[in-house]
């Protein structure tokens, strides 16, 4: 029989106005139902109520992990500097690694991330390839020095992360291995009520992913996406797709055409009745190396930041000096009779296109009708644009959806990066040495409960699935100390902890009002309220608390009742 908990003594300090420093939902409910506790930035405490979901999310995880057969472990928080020097990534990690030095003065690391440690673990005692594959995990706090701590829990310097690392003697086993982490995050995300997409962080050369981040989709998020309902997600930053691209007006021959003060897409679409599709958007940049880059694009697209990066290194768009500088008007930049030194690098998607409206690098005035390789000479063609939605998907051609998510988790082959780096080797079936192929895969705990949050609220509260609820069904008396309902409550919540339910009890002496709020705003899934009307005629109110919905359900059915809804409903 589940314990069931009194409200009257529980730890769960609910505050009736929002937090200012709150911008975030699941930041402002969390403090608001009494959930977390803010001790300095980027570190919460947990109080009881959230720590019970935690720990219903790290036993889904361990559940997914054992059905697997990932071994759960753990190691030490802190990691000496050594283990760090000799991956490298004493120096690559940069200011987010928190260091601290013992009393003999020897550095260490507090842990944000254990590649280093686990590899170390297993480097002299996984010796042969019979031994493997090995997955071993943890679940433990991580530490980062973020340079913006923010949002409560989602971005923390401690956060609770689930850490699992493989080691494996070939590609096809690592692939394996990786796959089935894959799969088991995937349904982590479901099993905790999260609605996530897996987006493709990293390609391999021969297709197929190398890395995944799944993305609980959410409003809020700090991820800009793209997806399909062909199963296709990206990071705008990372998607490549053919944009589909209008021709300009005109009968293909090169027209220049007075477009007085007409400097914006906008205006030049509209002067020439035709779609900013239809245009060509001009961009004049300084590469990294000094370099003079005019980068054009479909008008109705942006110059991605992320790709221009690859292509251009640490560029700036120029200033207005800069423009007079290379002889460029703002407004009226194009490809046609462009300044000497200047290079020319457009988007692939036009590459087909042979009659672009652009500027005609003269004061008010544009062409139409330009055509590469007639008037013009492309010095490079390269992927520029940000996918966005309604473009085609690049799978299955339908239209692209977006949207913003929040990185839940991630799945990551790491190859021989840290084996090669620490000298971690096996014997092979030949008795040659050999660097581990490795994995790493991790959940951020935490942020999943965040995550959770952002995806179930209202504007009363936060409305936890069943699966991660800190408890299940909330019994609500509106009358306390009388010889009426509060008997009935009692033998209600007796009724419920036997049926297994999670139960917890309003027994404060309370306005009923105040009872109603403070239930939809630390949403336990199913509120059992008790009125004396109610008892006197033998029901309780039962109240859903995501749909709002109310049900009157006799006084002896009532566990009955829940029990066949909430039970089904577990992770
Ligand atoms: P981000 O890009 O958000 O900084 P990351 O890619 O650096 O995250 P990973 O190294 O992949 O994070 O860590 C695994 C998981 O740990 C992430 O998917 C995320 O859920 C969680 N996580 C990472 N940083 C934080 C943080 N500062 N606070 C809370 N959770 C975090
Ligand atoms: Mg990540």
């Amino acid at each position: 029989m589940k314990r069931y908990e009194k409200m009257s003594r529980l730890y769960a300090p609910t505050l009736k106005e929002d937090p200012v420093e709150a911008e975030l939902a699941s930041h402002r409910l969390l403090l608001r139902a009494g959930m977390i506790r803010k001790t300095a930035a980027g570190l919460y405490s947990y109080l009881p109520l959230a720590w019970r979901s935690i720990r219903k999310i790290e036993a889904v995880i361990r559940d997914e992990m054992e059905a697997i057969g990932a071994q759960e472990m753990m190691v030490p928080i802190l990691t000496p500097a050594e283990l760090w020097h000799e991956s490298g990534r004493w120096d690559a990690y940069g200011p987010e690694l928190m260091r601290i030095s013992d009393r003999h003065d020897r550095a260490f690391a507090l842990g944000p991330t254990h590649e280093e440690t686990f590899t170390d673990l297993v480097k002299n005692e996984l010796r042969s390839y019979k031994q493997l594959p090995c997955t071993l995990y943890q679940i433990q706090d991580k530490f980062r020095d973020e340079m913006r701590p923010r949002f409560g829990l989602m971005r923390g310097r401690e956060f609770i992360m689930k850490d699992a690392y493989s080691f494996s003697a070939t590609q096809e086993s690592l692939q394996e291995v990786y796959e089935d982490q894959k799969a088991a995050y995937a349904r982590v995300a479901e099993r905790c009520g999260i609605r996530a997409l897996p987006v493709v962080a990293d390609s391999g050369q021969i297709g197929g992913d190398t890395s995944v981040e799944f993305m609980a989709l959410a409003d809020a998020g700090e991820a800009e996406l793209v997806w399909c309902d062909c199963g296709f997600a990206a990071d705008v930053e990372a998607a490549s797709t053919s944009v589909p691209v209008t021709e300009g007006p005109g009968d293909g021959t090169l027209q220049k055409v007075h477009t007085p003060g007409l400097g914006s897409i906008e205006d030049v679409a509209a002067f020439f009745g035709f779609p900013e599709n239809g245009t060509r958007k001009s961009l004049a940049l300084v590469a990294e190396d000094g370099t003079r880059v005019v980068a054009i694009v479909p008008g109705d697209h942006e110059l991605n930041d992320i790709k221009a990066s690859h292509l251009f290194g640490a560029y700036h768009l120029m200033s207005d000096e800069e423009l007079e500088e290379a002889g460029l008007f703002k407004g009226f930049i194009g490809p046609v009779g462009l300044p000497e030194g200047i290079r020319l690098v457009c988007d692939e998607s036009l590459r087909q296109s042979t009659s672009w409206t652009c500027g005609a690098n003269e004061v008010d005035y544009h062409f139409t009708g330009a055509c590469p390789g007639r008037d013009f000479t492309v010095d490079e063609w390269a992927d520029l644009v940000s996918v966005r939605e309604g473009d085609p998907c690049p799978h299955c051609g339908a239209p692209l959806k977006s949207a913003r998510g929040i990185e839940i988790s991630q799945v990551f082959q790491l190859g021989t990066k840290y084996s090669e780096a620490m000298g971690a080797t096996f014997a092979d079936e030949n008795g040659v040495e050999r660097p581990f192929l490795m994995g790493c895969y991790g959940i951020g705990v935490s942020r999943t409960l965040a995550a959770v949050v952002e995806q179930h609220n209202d504007e009363h509260g936060i409305s936890w699935p069943v699966c991660v609820a800190p408890y299940e069904v909330e019994v609500v008396p509106l009358a306390v100390g009388d010889d009426v309902v509060t008997p009935v409550a009692e033998r209600v919540v007796e009724e419920l902890s036997a049926a297994d339910l999670e139960v917890l009890l309003d027994d404060r002496k309370e306005r009923p009002g105040v009872k109603f709020a403070d239930a939809d705003l630390i949403g336990i899934p199913y509120q059992v309220i008790l009125g004396k009307r109610g008892v006197a005629n033998g029901v309780a109110e039962v109240k859903v608390r995501e749909t709002g919905e109310r049900f009157e359900v006799p006084l002896d059915e009532v566990a009955s009742w829940l029990s066949e809804r909430v039970v089904p409903a577990r992770a």
